[in-house]
């Protein structure tokens, strides 16, 4: 079965208005930043102690999950206050936007030998649409669900940080 891959680090150089979506619910949805949130929380989030994002939120939007940031779309406002409060740079602006998009990895839309549009509209080669078995060099490989398969650098693992 062929899953969408997406190599995190490439991909925050591609332009935001660059990657397109097909997502059929509303034209103005934009999936693949939705991803973009979830693979920063997973993966780049350090986890600080005493969780700065969380604690400038004026509206209480974010909250801890078992160590993870999550982000209620119905509260946020969008006004970028955790993203100027994370030390890191864990949360970019374009991360937290007031419209909610979603991704449904074109899941029963695609016909044979097609790929999503994202994967199309994509211009450095940080999405692609592959089976799991033709990644060869598995550093840094994690997957997401069912369906994602992502590259990308873990702090977590890397620096030893507990959640
Ligand atoms: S952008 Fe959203 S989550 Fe971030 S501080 Fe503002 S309201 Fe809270
Ligand atoms: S401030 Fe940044 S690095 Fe720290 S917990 Fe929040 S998102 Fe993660």
């Amino acid at each position: 079965m062929k899953k969408l891959f997406i190599d995190y680090d490439r991909f925050l150089n591609v332009p935001d208005d660059g990657i397109r979506c097909s997502y059929k619910m509303h034209p103005e949805n934009n999936g693949i930043i939705s991803l973009r949130e979830e693979i920063a929380f997973l993966f780049a989030c350090r986890r600080c102690e005493d969780y700065p994002c969380v604690n400038s939120c004026p509206t209480g939007a974010l909250k801890r999950e078992e160590g993870i940031i999550k982000r209620s779309n119905v509260i946020c406002i969008s006004c970028k206050t955790c993203s100027l409060a994370c030390p890191f740079g864990t949360i970019l602006q374009e991360l937290i936007p007031r419209i909610v998009s979603r991704c449904d990895v074109c899941i029963g839309r695609l016909k044979e030998g097609e790929q999503p549009l994202c994967v199309k509209t994509c211009t450095n080669g940080a999405l692609g649409y592959i089976e799991e078995e033709e990644i060869k060099d598995r550093t840094d490989i994690y997957t997401i669900g069912d369906h994602i398969i992502v590259r990308v650098f873990n702090w977590l693992h890397t620096y030893g940080i507990k959640k």
